[in-house]
């Protein structure tokens, strides 16, 4: 069984699905008014893990992940609160509709390069404006919401009295301006407390991504897109909530607010999240300009598996550093297991390794410990008591949880290697000399073949050899 740290009782959580047989899951998706960096993929990749799992465990898999085309407030309040896609859609010159379909392909790409299972639904905010205002009016019509003059709606957060329990920021203790930047200046104006946040943002000026609504022209307030989204696509209760750690506050705690206040329960079972992705040191951000995107990673020459392999290597709710030194270890290791699961492929079919197989399950389950699940596939790697047929069965079953295509190379032709001149001959003789257990010619041999470059191991099944790197000179 799955356990994971359920963010909202801090505590680790025994996932049982509320509906037998099938987990119903809601991943935060992009804000595609700019490509996706690799620590975006990094938080992606966790609703990516749980749904192996449950797959693992016989589950079938509800993935709901939206797609953010609209509504994403500026964070600098100097922009007066006008919508992001509407600001990069003017900077770029071409309509908010094109880039964010642009966008939103690239995002596709970057998690298809990492092996991602696509969501079952990928709702756009554009096209669930409808959802959102209804929402809105119910939240109104129940008290936790009012209009404001200039055509905002903004939440009542005094109306809803377990406020703070993500993350711990209760209303008594935040000060004006924290967490809910990006309103425009007018906001606090109208704005009965300073926690209070836009359901809906009135159009003032604007006129791109504008709709229009019983308070008039405007557009959606970011938070309110993920609460109509989940209510919709996966009902009024459902498992696993998941997004990045900077999302706990306010975003996250906001859609509880309002989904709870809507149907008047918990509606999110578990809240998962996913630590950063640093770059050097610092948390990879377009603000902080250290953004790294997959296809720079692969202009580089890396496998982008291998980034996935790197993620792998750490546990998803700790903070991970990006070093070239790590990629280039993980596309190494990529490498090596791929070329060793084709050579063992080529052994004679052996049962899998199931105390491995235990292991790396267990690990899985363990709250994602993903370092500890890879710590067992090295071991694997290593055992000498594994035949080779068994270690491939077992890599290749084990991927369908890493994730990692390890089985990918498995028939392919290698490139011929040629033997060094005499070289063939010399083997053959050592190959007579060890089975007459003529053992000072054998190693005569070994010694008259190392110098023409070819290095002999001995094994079980009989010697094998591999061309030796060129000797200094
Ligand atoms: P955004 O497109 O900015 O809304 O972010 C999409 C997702 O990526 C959210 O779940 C964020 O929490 C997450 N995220 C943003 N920056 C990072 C980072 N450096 N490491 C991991 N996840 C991140
Ligand atoms: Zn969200």
């Amino acid at each position: 069984m799955l356990r994971l740290t359920d963010t909202r009782t801090r505590q680790l959580a025994d996932i049982v699905p509320a509906t037998p047989g099938v987990l119903t899951v809601y991943a935060c998706g992009p804000t595609v008014y700019r490509f996706g960096h690799v620590g975006n993929v990094r938080t992606y990749l966790l609703s990516d893990l749980i749904y192996r799992v449950a797959e693992r465990h016989g589950l079938r898999m509800r993935l709901v992940q939206n797609i953010t085309d609209v509504g994403h407030l500026q964070d600098e309040v100097a922009d007066a609160g006008e919508d992001k896609m509407a600001a990069a859609a003017r900077r770029e010159g071409r309509s908010a509709f094109d880039l964010a379909h642009f966008y939103e392909d690239a995002f596709h790409r970057d998690l298809a390069a990492l092996n991602v299972r696509p969501a079952q639904a990928y709702p756009r905010a554009s096209e669930c404006i409808e959802l959102m205002l209804a929402l809105i009016e119910r939240l109104v019509a129940l008290g936790h919401a009012y209009p404001a003059p200039d055509g905002s709606v903004f939440f009542d957060a005094r109306s809803f009295p377990s406020y703070g329990a993500l993350s711990g920021n209760r209303l008594d203790q935040l000060r004006a301006g924290s967490g809910h930047a990006g309103e425009g200046l007018d906001a606090n104006r109208y704005k009965r407390f300073h926690a209070d946040w836009a359901l809906w943002k009135g159009a003032g000026p604007a006129t791109a991504m504008v709709w229009d609504s019983p308070w008039g022209p405007g557009f959606p307030g970011w938070h309110v897109e993920c609460s109509a989204m989940s209510l919709r696509f996966l009902g009024e209760v459902f498992d696993i909530h998941t997004g990045g750690i900077d999302l706990r506050f306010p975003h996250h705690e906001d859609e509880r607010a309002q989904s709870n206040a809507a149907v008047g329960h918990e509606v999110v079972r578990y809240w998962v999240h996913g630590e950063h992705l640093l770059n050097e040191g610092r948390k990879m951000a377009k603000s902080t300009g250290n953004v790294v995107l997959v296809s720079d990673l692969v202009a580089a020459g890396h496998d982008p598996l291998a980034l996935r392999l790197f993620f792998l290597s750490g546990r998803y709710r700790q903070q991970l550093n990006l070093t070239a030194d790590a990629l280039t270890a993980a596309d190494r290791t990529l490498t090596r297991w791929r070329t060793k699961v084709a050579e063992w492929a080529e052994s004679p079919s052996a049962p899998m390794a199931m105390a491995y197989v235990e292991r790396v399950v267990a690990a899985f389950d363990d709250d994602l410990d993903t370092p500890t699940a890879l710590v067992a596939l090295r071991e694997l790697e290593r055992d000498q008591a594994v035949p080779p047929g068994a270690k491939f069965e077992t890599f290749a079953h084990l991927d369908a949880l890493f994730g990692l295509d390890v089985a990918r190379d498995v028939g392919r032709q290698r490139p011929a290697v040629v033997l060094p001149a005499g070289a063939a001959g010399l083997l053959d003789a050592r190959a007579a000399a060890r089975s007459a257990k003529e053992w000072a010619e054998s190693d005569r041999l070994r010694d008259a073949l190392a110098a023409v470059g070819v290095a002999v191991t001995d094994t079980r099944e009989g010697q094998t050899w591999s061309l030796a790197a060129p000797a200094a000179r």
